[in-house]
């Protein structure tokens, strides 16, 4: 049977840098991926952190659009506007396809067209069950590491990485991309725009204007199920709005996707002797945002440097990755998806959010730093905001 160091499932931005980097180290990886081509099928708005390409070593031809202005709008269609250090837009064709090219060029290889079945243990190896989608073949690979990275829909229920809850924390999400015969507003493609309103039958959905170099990708998602012609209602009513104030005088056409995304706490378990989950399928979402790709290449990262670290002893490369992630990004995440169902409760408390924010750069500025970056005093002044917002809403 063929044996390898480490088997990647998933070659999003959690997969593709788990690959590159652990190959980068030496360690001899393959990664499975069910789709004909990587990053072709992914539906994202993918924006992208201040930072990200060179954090990464990507280059920088994959940005299509800096924007340095951040809108958020609340449910009555109150524009809030802040300043940010400049994010960027891609699209993840570029970006999925660019970090695996990368990591096959470091040595990875990428097996396209294969579907992970299932994992078995055997001793103090893994067996990792795939199809091959090309020749129909059943296949089978023994390993000491396995990281699964397959994104929302990750079934890991009979795993020992299994979270009940995970199903109720699925946002469906649907997206156009609008194209344009001729530019919109100047601003459009400075911004990343993030609205949150009700929708038709009262539910609070989030929904994003994101600029790209050749259309604009616009979308919304919604906790839990919504039938897709009603989804599709709402999605077509928030384009109107965004096309009336960006591009009124365009004609257009449009590409209509859509995906399941997560937006719950993230997963308990991570890491398991053998076995290690990042990325969405590790919970590792913003809830408040649906951010998700830095952290997703962030645990790719991790996952890379406990196998390459623990190579003379493989069985520990699981610890290295549980702490390290759970330190890194657990209470941010967890505090974001309480923060999102508290919003959620009233209408109203997104609109003393976003004025709070308005009127604090250090505020916005600190929200957008991880735990380990904030000093004592950025703590004790986030302390006092939160309770601030608290005391605004807790009655109204
Ligand atoms: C509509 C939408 C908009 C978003 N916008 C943003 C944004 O602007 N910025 C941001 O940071 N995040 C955004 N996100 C979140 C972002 O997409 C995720 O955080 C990110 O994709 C997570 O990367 P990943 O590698 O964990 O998983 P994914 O990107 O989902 O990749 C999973 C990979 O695994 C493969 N796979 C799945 N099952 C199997 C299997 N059984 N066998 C083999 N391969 C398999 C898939 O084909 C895929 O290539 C958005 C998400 C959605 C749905």
């Amino acid at each position: 049977m063929e044996q390898v160091e480490f088997v990647v499932v998933g070659c999003g931005p959690a997969g593709g840098v788990a690959a590159r980097e652990a190959s980068r180290a030496g360690v001899r990886t393959v990664v499975l991926e069910k789709d004909s081509t990587v990053g072709a099928k992914r539906v994202c708005a993918a924006g992208l952190r201040p930072g990200f390409c060179a954090t990464f070593d990507l280059p920088r031809a994959i940005v299509h659009c800096d924007t340095p202005r951040l809108a958020l709008f609340d449910p009555a269609g109150k524009e809030y506007e802040l300043a940010i250090v400049p994010g960027h837009t891609t699209t993840r064709e570029e970006l999925d396809g660019t970090i695996g090219d990368l990591a096959r060029t470091d040595g990875a290889d990428i097996r396209t067209s294969s579907l992970f079945r299932g994992l078995r243990r055997e001793g103090n190896r893994l067996l990792i069950d795939y199809a091959d989608l090309k020749s129909g073949e059943h296949k089978t690979i023994a390993t000491q590491n396995v990281f699964f990275a397959q994104g929302s829909t990750a079934k890991l229920e009979d795993t020992e990485l299994a979270y009940p809850q995970w199903q109720n924390g699925l946002v469906t999400t649907l997206q156009y991309r609008v194209y344009l015969d001729r530019p919109a507003a100047a601003v459009a493609y400075t911004s990343l725009e993030m609205h949150y309103f009700a929708t038709l039958d009262g539910r609070m959905t989030v929904a994003w204007m994101f600029p790209k170099r050749d259309h604009l990708a616009i979308g919304l998602g919604v906790m839990g199920k919504m039938a897709g012609a009603q989804l599709r209602e709402e999605l077509d009513r928030f384009t109107d709005r965004v096309r009336a104030r960006l591009y009124p005088a365009a004609t257009f056409t449009t590409k209509l996707e859509g995906h399941l995304l997560y937006g719950g706490a993230p997963r308990p378990a991570v890491a398991v002797p053998g076995a290690m989950v990042g990325g969405t399928a590790a919970g590792l979402v913003d809830a408040t945002n649906g951010e998700g790709i830095y952290e997703a290449a962030m645990s790719g990262r991790f996952a890379a440097d406990a196998v390459s670290a623990s190579r003379a002893q493989p069985h520990r490369a699981y610890q290295r990755y549980g702490t390290a992630l759970k330190n890194r990004f657990y209470s941010r995440l967890r505090h974001r998806a309480e923060l999102m169902r508290y919003l959620e409760c009233k209408p109203s408390r997104y609109s003393a959010l976003f004025d709070q924010l308005g009127k604090s750069a250090r505020f916005v500025d600190l929200l957008q730093r991880e735990d380990h970056e904030r000093t004592l005093g950025d703590k004790a002044f986030l302390y006092g905001q939160a309770l601030r917002f608290a005391a605004r809403t807790f009655h109204g």
